[in-house]
């Protein structure tokens, strides 16, 4: 089963931050594997913004460093490149000064798609927006496209909003969450709204209960002066792992469409509980094999940021009222593994008498680092002596059943930033949606800074701190396991 590969209409693409670690590991990559696959024309334009003095051919150099470098050798096509490198050039503008503006204004054309990247630290967005408009630039169906973080609190990301709706309208606006460009992310709707199979089920009735874990084996080194002023609430919760819960908690939208989703996405977001102090389990890795604990990584004796948290969550509305979510992310953990995992209960009776190998059926959707999807289901162990009950998975893994399709499947930034060419929001966050899910996250934040609560440490390569364990046994409940 081949892909198919729909050209996107020609546009201009400027990327601000095109020098930037996101560009040249993310943005540039992920354009040119769209190019080798067809799917950009040779009329599109791809314009490279920062202040570095740069000419196009260092620009070209410089990218063909970063595709050299993060495109898989499978993948580098030496002619492909060429022709990709043609599509480029720069300009050294300064988003808050007046330099380069009115070169950008010469080289981007109003008759074709414009994009406009923001990759660049958010202080900036609201500047660049602004001179967009100001000098003519942007036309009147220009697309921004703004990256994580959206804002600390509600306060910063009403700011923000406001910042960019003075010069562009909503249905412009792109805000880059990264998870809803994975594949297992949207199949989970495909999953949920194309059968009928999984939706009677999907509720209070039926579920147990939900876990979602995002585990990372890397630190925060490197990045640890600008991970201590966030944390994993921050950086992981507030939008990724809150946009997973979203999908899976969601009422069916009437149609697959950017703002029906939203809307039925922002729903559950304002009828989440606030989290009770003793649902929230906060931790910090300690040093371990050959390297630092998270004090040393974020240079901070003192801190109290969090580089692990297990949170127990309510929705309170018809559908899952009773139904608890259970979430986890942190860093140094056993295991590199995104997962969710939705129990569902017990049958009211058993007909069996040997109930022993008895377990919940769970679908599991893994979104790294194999994605595909799984359900386990109860079946007669083989072979005489008795009725006992063994559970098997039903594996759905995309590779064996779409075979070759699954190697062109784009990366989320290919297929994210080939969606914004398209006009298509529907895997973007809209403003209120990000505003609602921080006015959630903020008193969780607040009430243990309030309490002054330090995170408790945990060894490094374990499945987190012990406490987040005793919040499942609580509820006599287990955590998947993080496999190593
Ligand atoms: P970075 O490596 O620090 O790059 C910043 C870019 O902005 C550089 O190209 C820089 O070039 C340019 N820049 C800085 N000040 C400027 C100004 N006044 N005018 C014009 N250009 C300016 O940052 P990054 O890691 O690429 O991150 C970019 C954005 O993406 C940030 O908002 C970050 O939070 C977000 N993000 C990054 C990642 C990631 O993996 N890196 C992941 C998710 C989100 P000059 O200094 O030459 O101007």
């Amino acid at each position: 089963m081949a892909s198919r590969v729909i050209p996107v209409e020609v546009f201009d693409l400027v990327i601000f931050g095109a020098t930037g670690d996101l560009a040249r590991r993310k943005i540039l990559p992920g354009l040119y594997l769209r190019w080798l696959a067809g799917q950009i024309l040779p009329e599109a334009r791809v314009i490279g913004a920062a202040r570095a003095e740069l000419s196009d051919a260092e620009f070209r150099a410089s990218v063909a460093a970063a595709i050299a470098e993060y495109v898989p050798p499978a993948r580098q096509d030496a002619a492909a490149l060429a022709g990709f490198l043609d599509r480029l050039s720069y300009v050294a503008i300064d988003a808050t000064g007046d330099k380069g503006w009115a070169q950008l204004r010469a080289v981007v054309r109003p008759d074709v798609v414009q994009a406009f990247y923001f990759s660049v630290a958010p202080t900036l967005f609201g500047a660049i927006a602004g001179r967009l408009t100001a000098h003519g630039i942007a036309g009147p169906e220009a697309r921004i496209v703004v990256e994580k973080p959206f804002g600390r609190d509600l306060a910063s990301a009403r700011a923000l909003n406001a910042a960019l709706a003075q010069h562009f309208a909503e249905s412009q606006i792109y805000r880059i969450d990264h998870y809803l460009g994975k594949e297992t992310v949207q199949n989970l709707m495909a999953v949920r709204f194309a059968n009928i199979l999984f939706e009677p089920l999907w509720n209070s009735q039926y579920v147990d209960h939900v876990q979602i874990t995002v585990a990372e084996t890397v630190g925060v080194e490197g990045r640890g002066v600008y991970y201590d002023k966030a944390g994993a609430m921050r950086d992981m919760v507030q939008n990724h792992i809150m946009q997973l819960l979203c999908l899976i908690a969601m009422e069916p939208p009437y149609h697959f469409d950017p703002d029906a989703v939203r809307d039925e996405k922002l729903k559950v977001i304002r009828a989440l509980d606030p989290v009770r102090p003793e649902d929230i389990v906060r931790g910090q890795y300690l040093a371990g094999g050959g390297k630092g604990g998270y004090l040393e990584d974020a240079d901070n004796r003192n801190s109290r940021t969090e580089s692990y948290i297990a949170l127990k969550l309510h929705i309170s509305n018809w559908r899952w009222k009773g139904t608890p979510f259970y979430l986890r992310t942190g860093k140094r953990l056993r295991a590199r593994e995104s997962e969710i995992a939705i129990t569902f209960r017990e049958p009211p009776h058993s007909i069996f008498d040997d109930h022993s190998g008895w377990r919940e059926n769970v679908l599991v959707i893994r979104l790294q680092p194999d994605e595909g999807m799984n359900l386990k289901v109860m079946i007669k162990e083989p072979g005489p002596g008795g009725m006992r009950l063994v559970q098997v998975p039903l594996d759905m893994s995309f590779a064996e059943a779409l075979g070759e399709a699954l190697d062109d499947v784009p990366d989320a930034y290919e297929r994210l930033i080939m969606d914004v060419i398209r006009g298509n929001q529907t895997l973007f966050m809209r403003g209120d949606e990000v505003e609602a899910a921080w006015a959630w996250t903020d008193p969780v934040i607040g009430g243990w800074e309030a309490r002054g609560e330090k995170p408790q440490p945990y060894e490094p390569g374990t499945s987190g701190p012990e406490d987040a364990l005793m919040l499942m046994h609580r509820d006599n409940r287990r955590w998947r396991e993080i496999r190593s």
